[in-house]
């Protein structure tokens, strides 16, 4: 494949088709964010379309719960269903109706027609039939597939069996021979000869279309131009191409995105706890870190760069940067990429965000002053992967810590140098202003004063960290007491460090 950018007569119109299955699988979200980005990167028309055929499938809100997570990650549909303020569903677009299930005369038409074109035809066998069919061809090792035992019957016969059956369904007629190539802007030419295709039912006795005629006839109707899909839909791609050949319609361009693997290459969950893009910004991923990262599933911009926004990826975002060899759902990755854009929020946004997780630990945070919860958060941002973990190890913040008065003793001292170096710290700090406990100040002052008394920085530091903190690991005693004393003044530094001598005592 050329390294030329993938270039258009036509205005661009792409769509993102899902089934809404209750949840949006992350494989799902970037075949979404790969249709919206080709589409604004050509200044085109991106639009969704619910596919909502399967009616065993169907879930209640689903498409509400699809949309609202697409605001929250930045993509906004042209065309089709969109989330009104009060969380109701309006359509846009002059293609509609955009949810499969709204179309069905539609679908039934083309089934019909396609029946007259000889396309397509009438099948009146039963289900035991098929399944007799299809273990005999088990048996055989060989594919199951339609026999085509209904395909040569007479206009009679047809009319007839119809009589008796009106809801039989009706099957794509595949060319008994040929081939059929798919033209994928990803995978390059792919051959099917035409004696491995199956005669797919395309309506069923429900009058119900199954995805390849509705997808067909859905796509023609659209005026989609570029058809952006998982690379599972390929082996569908010649029966697609089949079908819009015998309407005689114009055909989309396809691309196929690779396969997204856990990174030992094994097939990625389908379970909902594993993939859900909903989980991942539950568990507190930012939406332009999930964006950033899902662009990467797949394509690459060729250079070095690693972060994007929305907008760089809508200029830099094109079809021929998609490589076919697979992409690695890489969850460290994610960590770190999602580290780095909370290091770069600005900490009034961060405190917003990490709130209801504060909350959620039973955080009353109108207890608490608003500078001293952004000093938690100027403290606590540096090693967060992901807003949720701000639940972890934080309690002592908000109270005073229980713990184990054992740990507050450096490993190279014994308790009763504990107890001396926190007394003769009580005392320098009860000595100092409030204004001195700002963290660096902090730490100039404390560590002049340990060189001049001759102790040892350890058997000082470690055990007013852990008097302040009741943890082994914590941040620094002195962010920590410049954060503390926001909330109480130095006494909730001071008080924390008697309880330790106590404690030890
Ligand atoms: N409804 C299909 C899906 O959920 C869409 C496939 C396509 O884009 O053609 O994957």
């Amino acid at each position: 494949m050329s390294n030329q950018e993938i270039t258009t007569n036509q205005p661009v119109r792409s769509r993102f088709a899902p089934s809404p299955t209750g949840f949006v699988h992350v494989g799902n979200f970037r075949t979404a964010l790969f249709a919206y980005l080709f589409a604004r990167h050509h200044g085109g028309t991106a639009i969704l379309r619910i596919e909502d055929t399967d009616q065993s499938r169907k879930i209640d809100g689903a498409v509400e719960n699809l949309l609202s997570v697409m605001k929250t990650l930045g993509i906004e549909f042209d065309e089709g269903p969109r989330l009104t303020g009060d969380h109701q569903l309006e359509y846009r677009g002059a293609h509609g109706p955009y949810v499969q299930s709204q179309r069905l005369e539609l679908y039934k038409e083309h089934a019909q027609k396609l029946v007259t074109l000889k396309k397509a035809y009438y099948c009146f066998c039963t289900q035991e039939r098929l399944e007799e069919l299809r273990k005999e061809q088990t048996a055989l090792k060989k594919p199951p597939m339609y026999d085509r035992h209904c395909r040569n019957l007479s206009e009679d016969e047809v009319s007839s069996k119809l009589a008796d059956n009106p809801n039989a369904v009706i099957r794509q007629a595949i060319p008994e021979e040929g081939q059929t190539i798919v033209h994928d802007l990803v995978y390059g030419d792919i051959i099917y000869k035409h004696e491995i295709l199956d005669d797919q039912v395309l309506l069923k006795s429900d009058g119900f279309p199954t995805y390849h005629l509705a997808v067909v006839v859905d796509d023609h109707y659209m005026e989609i131009t570029h058809v952006i899909r998982g690379e599972d839909w390929i082996p569908s791609t010649p029966k697609h191409l089949l079908l819009f050949e015998a309407f005689g319609w114009d055909k989309p361009q396809f691309a196929h995105l690779p396969l997204i693997t856990n990174p030992d290459k094994t097939k990625l969950s389908k379970r909902q706890g594993d993939v859900a893009v909903e989980d991942f910004l539950q568990k507190g991923y930012l939406p332009e870190a999930l964006v950033n990262f899902v662009a990467f599933l797949g394509w690459n911009p060729k250079t070095e760069q690693e972060v994007f926004s929305m907008q760089e990826l809508i200029e830099q975002f094109d079809l021929v940067k998609v490589n076919k060899s697979g992409a690695v759902l890489d969850l460290h990755k994610l960590d770190w990429m999602n580290g780095m854009y909370i290091r770069q929020t600005n900490e009034d946004r961060l405190l917003e965000l990490l709130k209801p997780y504060l909350v959620e630990q039973g955080i009353k945070l109108e207890d608490y002053p608003e500078q001293f919860l952004q000093a938690v958060v100027k403290i606590e941002k540096e090693r967060l992967k992901n807003l949720s973990q701000i639940k972890e190890d934080t309690q002592f913040y908000f109270a005073e810590p229980e713990y184990d008065p054992e740990i507050v003793i450096w490993k190279k001292a014994d308790r009763l140098d504990a107890v001396a170096k926190l007394t003769a710290l009580v005392e320098k700090l009860s000595a100092l202003d409030v204004e001195d406990f700002v963290a660096e100040k902090l730490e100039a002052i404390i560590k002049e004063w340990i060189g001049e008394q001759g102790f040892d920085t350890g058997n000082v530091l470690w055990p007013m960290r852990v008097a302040l903190t009741g943890l082994a690991k914590s941040p620094s005693p002195f962010e920590v007491a410049g954060c503390l004393v926001l909330n109480g003044g130095k006494e909730n530094v001071i008080n924390r460090l008697n309880k330790a001598i106590n404690l030890l005592s």
